[in-house]
């Protein structure tokens, strides 16, 4: 068992969700990419998760994975060694292709803070990007979740940037959209985002059966956004298949708006992206 502050990562494994199908398929490596994105550049992906299921901490309305599922197979996590034995090997055959790599970023069938060898591994990537990729940044895709855990911290500390979900402004909103697993509250969550440097916030805004976007919200995140003091934010909207039927995808223009609104009011840089 893998004990921690906020959750059971037994629990998580064995989430007796529901069952709808996933939207895209699953990572089916450690190694995954790079995928090319105006937000990452050339991203080659780190998967520390199962490779035949979700894993996460969250259970988002949005998720282009689906809904996490309840899991009979007693499959475990992978270890840091075996994880980084397939990482070696795959940056091995990126640098004799010459594959361009502008970031490798631990993302993947879920969420990676809630691995319990996550320092060590951001340790050891970091040792392998000295060596195949001295140019890449190392970095993370996060729910935020797990940010009250000293070894999650400072593996944070550690990564050379730090991409951290905020899609909602308030208690209810959060647990209706990203559905948390653990027993977090809003307020905590909001409290570890508010007192870990340098981030970048990534806000997802949604519309049809669930939506983000009305006036009250959007006060409510400006303002939230603005005691977080993120290094900057990236506003987006769904682009693929979504957990939950009839969410829609929120107009560029809809989300310029609240970009321009966020800089506005706050002054913190914030960018659209497809
Ligand atoms: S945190 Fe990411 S992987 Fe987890 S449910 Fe939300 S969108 Fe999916």
């Amino acid at each position: 068992m893998y004990g921690c502050t906020w959750f059971d990562v037994d629990e998580l494994l064995s989430y007796n969700g529901s069952t709808m199908p996933e939207t895209i398929p699953l990572q089916d490596s450690v190694v995954y990419g790079p995928i090319h994105s105006r937000r990452l550049g050339a991203s080659l992906g780190i998967n520390i998760l199962p490779l035949t299921r979700k894993v996460c901490a969250s259970n988002c309305v949005y998720c282009q994975y689906g809904w996490t599922v309840p899991s009979s197979s007693g499959e475990r996590l992978p270890r840091a060694p075996q994880l980084l034995a397939e990482m070696e090997q795959a940056f091995q055959r990126h640098v004799a292709a010459q594959t361009r790599v502008d970031c490798v970023t631990f993302a993947g069938n879920g969420e990676p803070t809630i691995h319990p060898d996550l320092l060590e591994l951001v340790i050891e990537t970091k040792r392998l990007r000295d060596r195949y990729f001295p140019r890449a940044q190392v970095g993370i895709l996060s729910d935020a979740t797990q940010l009250g855990r000293g070894s999650v911290r400072e593996a944070m500390r550690l990564l050379d940037v730090r991409y951290l979900k905020f899609d909602a402004a308030d208690e209810a909103t959060w647990r209706r959209i990203n559905l948390p697993l653990g027993r977090l509250s809003f307020d905590e969550f909001l409290r570890q985002l508010q007192t870990l440097p340098d981030i970048v916030l990534q806000s997802l805004f949604m519309q049809g059966t669930y939506d983000n976007t009305n006036e009250v919200h959007l006060a409510a995140w400006v303002e939230q956004v603005r005691t977080i003091r993120p290094r900057s934010v990236q506003v987006y909207t769904t682009d693929r298949g979504t957990a939950a039927a009839g969410i829609t995808e929120v107009p560029r223009a809809t989300l310029q708006a609240i970009a321009d609104r966020l800089v506005t009011t706050t002054g913190i840089p914030a960018d659209v992206y497809d």
